[in-house]
């Protein structure tokens, strides 16, 4: 399948992207691995998308950019696409099974996904105590003591989520002071299931068939501890979902995708917006904006190739 441009991932960049695209009346494709949304539709509240200053469902929101999308005739396929090579005409993705998808002009939005730690259990017993979405998987632990690794706006926010069901939530984090912004700090420490372990990581998720305990280390002294908990969190930052593009773009030292102001990448024709790229602060209201950026770009990019024969 042809399209002047393809878009790889459905976030509020790609979905943005999309819109723009289409309203150029641009032939324009989205692919999508999953649902559309993204990262938002592992949030339970958004509530710093201006225009809705009542918070919305993460859920809804996305649900409304994909219908906004579409409105303008954003086409979305279902697609994992396991190699993106360059052609003579532009770009060629193939899918893990069916056809391949061709375009002039590529915009990469596929985002990023949660760190793993790699400490001993967590892998063993992810799906069963630990987890990486508290908007999955907060429901299941009810009346149960859990664990949030992290300081960030991730961590402490979902922290306050789980306070919700759980008896107890314990906030593992290596420093003491936390990274979340402070009307999310503030939220947190006027919540009094919240326990706050300072300068202290986890080391070893224990139990045989389910999580049963999460061992911590003082970063200051050593010592050690066993939290008896049902669920570990972990929302230790986020990786760049790469993938199959990484012969294609310039990256930074973390493996976001580098561009300049236009969200260009280092291959011409190819852009990136939203949180794969590298860049100071990852939102939806920043994210929408690169996919705009990026999709106004391909544009232009379009308008000066040489038309083909
Ligand atoms: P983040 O901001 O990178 O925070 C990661 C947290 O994990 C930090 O507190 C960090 O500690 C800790 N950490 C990192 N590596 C660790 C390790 N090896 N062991 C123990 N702790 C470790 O990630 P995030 O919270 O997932 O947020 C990602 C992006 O999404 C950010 O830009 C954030 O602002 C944004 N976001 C925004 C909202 C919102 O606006 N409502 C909500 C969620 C996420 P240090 O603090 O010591 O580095």
């Amino acid at each position: 399948m042809f399209r002047d441009i393809v878009i790889l991932g459905g976030g509020p960049a790609g979905l943005t992207a999309g819109m723009y695209a289409a309203r150029a009346r641009i032939p324009v494709l989205v692919l999508e691995k999953g649902m559309p949304g993204g990262q938002m539709t592992a949030t339970e509240w958004v509530d710093n998308y201006p225009g809705f200053s009542e918070p919305i469902y993460g859920v809804d929101l996305a649900q409304k950019m994909e219908a906004h999308a579409r409105k303008f005739g954003v086409d979305i396929a279902y697609a994992d696409i396991v190699q993106v090579s360059r052609t003579p005409e532009g770009f060629s993705l193939t899918p893990e099974s069916g056809d391949s998808f061709t375009c002039r002009a590529l915009i990469v939005a596929t985002g990023a996904s949660p760190v793993k730690l790699g400490i001993p259990g967590e892998m063993a017993l992810a799906g069963r105590g630990v987890s990486y979405c508290a908007v999955c998987d907060g429901p299941f632990f009810r009346d149960l003591e859990v664990a949030v690794i992290g300081g960030g706006d991730s961590a402490v926010e979902e922290a306050v989520y789980l306070s919700r069901f759980s008896s107890a939530v314990h906030v593992i984090h290596r420093r003491d002071q936390l990274r979340a912004v402070k009307e999310i700090q503030e939220k947190a420490f006027a919540e009094p299931k919240l326990t706050f372990h300072w300068n202290s990581v986890p080391i070893a998720i224990k139990g045989e068939k389910e999580v049963t305990a999460v061992t911590i280390r003082s970063v200051k002294d050593g010592s050690e501890q066993d939290l008896p908990v049902a669920g570990v969190f972990f929302y230790v930052g986020l990786n760049p979902n790469l993938g199959s593009l990484r012969d294609l773009v310039q990256t930074d030292e973390r493996g976001f995708v580098i561009t300049d102001d236009r969200m260009a990448c280092s291959t011409p024709g190819v852009f990136a917006a939203g949180d794969i790229r590298s860049k100071i602060l990852r939102q939806i209201a920043t994210a929408v904006g690169d996919g705009a950026i990026a999709a106004y770009s391909a544009q232009l990019y379009l308008e000066n190739l040489p038309s083909p024969r």
